[in-house]
């Protein structure tokens, strides 16, 4: 076996990684919706049956953790927007999470990408229900992409000083997705 001299070693090393870092691909999204009585809140898929408010949207169950999930696959691989994924059609009654493994099929599985991380921070001034809840979110969203239970990380911020959310005016979902490609 042939050693590497320093610099021929540092020189590969640099290749590599430039190689590897143009196949990573890196996308943020956040969807918000108002809240409006008489709606269910749902988050991930999880139902937060005793809150007194949901999201005023026509667009499904209005889960903004799912829709922003679907905005940021859609942003990382630049395929259009959900409205291009999933046209809104003004059925209330979808379910959100239904959106995940759709994506799976027909973005992931059919782009041959691979999920490194799904970090999402949820935005709500009912900052305890929702904490008591992340790890039942982080299994549904890590069973619709089929990726492993330490890849996704779900967190919950009352974020103060935001007056919309702290007085539990509308909900808000942002994430943080990393792809790789052609691995
Ligand atoms: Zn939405």
């Amino acid at each position: 076996m042939t050693t590497l001299d320093e610099n021929t070693k540092a020189e590969l090393i640099r290749e590599i990684a430039t190689a590897l870092a143009k196949k990573q691909r890196l996308a943020f999204a956040s969807d918000f919706h108002a809240f409006a009585e008489g709606r269910t809140l749902i988050l991930a898929g999880v139902p937060f049956e005793n809150f007194p408010k949901g999201p005023n949207t026509k667009r499904s169950d209005g889960d903004v953790v799912a829709h922003a999930i679907v905005m940021a696959l859609a942003g990382a691989t630049n395929t259009g927007d959900i409205d291009d994924w999933f046209p809104e059609k003004g059925e209330t009654g979808v379910r959100s999470m239904e959106y995940l493994p759709e994506m799976r099929h027909r973005l992931i599985e059919a782009k041959q990408l691979v999920i490194g991380t799904i970090d999402v921070t949820i935005l709500c001034g009912e900052q305890p229900r929702m904490k008591k809840r992340t790890s039942e979110m982080q299994r549904n969203i890590a069973e619709g992409l089929r990726i492993s239970l330490d890849q996704v990380h779900v967190k919950v911020s009352s974020m103060d000083g935001q007056d919309e959310i702290a007085r539990l005016e509308g909900i808000e979902a942002r994430v943080l997705v990393s792809l790789w490609e052609g691995l």
